[in-house]
């Protein structure tokens, strides 16, 4: 992954943005800053009796629209800069589906590869206690992002729960069904960007059965994004994770492919599929090539490489700026990513109200309102695309940042 400052890339895309919506000037510095930034440390007992001391972040954008919303990231590559970025592209994911959230994110540094739950559950309450003041259901409300799983949520909402000294499922999302999770929650992001893919390809008029893809990341969106295009009839030929990629011309079977991933810690040596490294993945040529793992993949550097058509990105961030304009040029079309992932705050969002109103609902009662918030948001920026004239990305950044600027004008931001 290359060095690349993630907040410097939301910069830029802003100001590709105010080209064209030309906002006030104070509302453009507005948007530019966090409202509010968070740096907590946490000392926490290790398993040989040591005490080490984490150090974690909390980010809360713009609240404009409603409480800030978005996940909490457990890795060793957290840094202030790459919260502040993602809290903002919360922001307008949250907008550009119009649910009413602000965005926000956290993040700690760490390697829960190398720590027993014990570890992290005493990191993950640990956090708690540091933020507890500055979250609640109408306040700011976390939920899983990578390397964040739905027992760690179970374990800050009981955290919160008794500091607050009542039971509080609403202050945080994605959790286990058996506290207040909702049902559907789990293949959340990558139904949502199924559902983004499969309106684009009924714009582009495509067939999805004369399609092949490609998957980076076999985490929790890209393991089920390309179970969900093999389940459409997509020719899936190469998936990867952190340790690299496997392909195969004729097809993989995406199912059997996570059950060796669970056998063995990863999708590499899949037998009767070639190892191949996660650049040279990239790099294939395919129909739709579902980024779902980290920030900057697709940069200046590689981005003439690509040979896919269409590019969704179900992760936060794979695609600079400058790769962005190169992809435009290619003529391949894309499907951004804070429009293709919004599907997993979006039934955050429906969590949230079940919590809210004590009222549960089916797993076809989610879809198909998440199929609805999908749908809507893609033909809204397929309409600004159209009416401006403009690229895939800026057309989301258009809806979004209306949104949220439409907002901060109704209650009286002065400028
Ligand atoms: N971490 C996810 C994201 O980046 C989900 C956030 C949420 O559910 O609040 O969209």
């Amino acid at each position: 992954m290359e060095n690349i400052d993630p907040f410097e890339n939301v910069l830029k895309q802003l100001e590709k943005v105010n080209k064209v919506l030309k906002l006030d000037e104070g509302i453009y510095e507005a948007l530019k800053k966090p409202k509010r930034f968070l740096e907590v440390n946490i000392p926490v007992t290790m398993d040989n009796g040591n005490v080490k001391v984490f150090t974690g972040y909390r980010c809360q954008y713009n609240d404009a629209r409603g409480p800030t919303k978005g996940g909490i990231r457990y890795h060793w590559n957290v840094s202030p800069a790459e919260v502040r970025a993602l809290a903002a592209w919360m922001t307008w994911k949250c907008s550009v589906v119009d649910i009413p959230y602000g965005g926000g994110k956290g993040g700690i540094i760490c390697n829960p590869k190398e720590m027993s739950d014990r570890e992290i559950e005493r990191l993950s309450r640990g956090y708690i206690a540091a933020i507890y003041k500055f979250i609640g259901p109408e306040l700011d409300i976390p939920a899983p992002d990578v390397y964040t799983t739905p027992k760690i949520m179970a374990w800050m909402m009981d955290e919160f729960s008794k500091i607050r000294q009542h039971y509080t499922p609403g202050v945080i999302t994605g959790k286990p069904l058996s506290v207040g999770g909702s049902l559907g929650r789990g293949d959340a992001t990558a139904k949502g960007a199924w559902y983004t893919i499969r309106e684009y390809i009924k714009y582009l008029k495509w067939d999805i059965k004369k399609t092949t893809s490609v998957v980076q990341g076999y985490g929790n969106a890209g393991s089920y994004i390309a179970q969900f295009l093999y389940d459409q009839g997509s020719k899936v030929i190469a998936v990867s994770d952190s340790q690299g990629g496997i392909y195969n011309e004729a097809g993989l079977d995406p199912y059997k492919v996570l059950e060796h991933k669970e056998k063995t810690g990863s999708v590499v040596n899949f037998s009767g599929a070639k190892n191949i490294t996660n650049e040279e993945l990239l790099y294939l040529k395919c129909d739709i090539l579902c980024p779902s793992a980290l920030e900057n993949q697709i940069t200046a550097k590689n981005a003439d490489k690509i040979q896919a058509k269409m590019v969704a990105e179900l992760a936060n961030g794979p695609v600079t700026p400058e790769a962005d304009e190169i992809l435009i040029k290619k003529g391949i079309y894309q499907i951004p990513d804070f429009l293709c992932n919004a599907g997993g705050v979006t039934v955050s969002y429906f969590e949230w109200v079940q919590n809210l109103m004590n009222y549960y609902w089916s797993s076809d009662e989610v879809y198909e309102k998440l199929d609805k918030k999908m749908t809507k948001a893609f033909w809204d920026v397929i309409g600004a695309k159209e009416k401006y004239d403009i690229g895939m990305r800026t057309a989301s950044y258009v809806v979004a940042i209306e949104r949220v600027v439409d907002a901060m004008k109704a209650r009286g931001f002065s400028y």
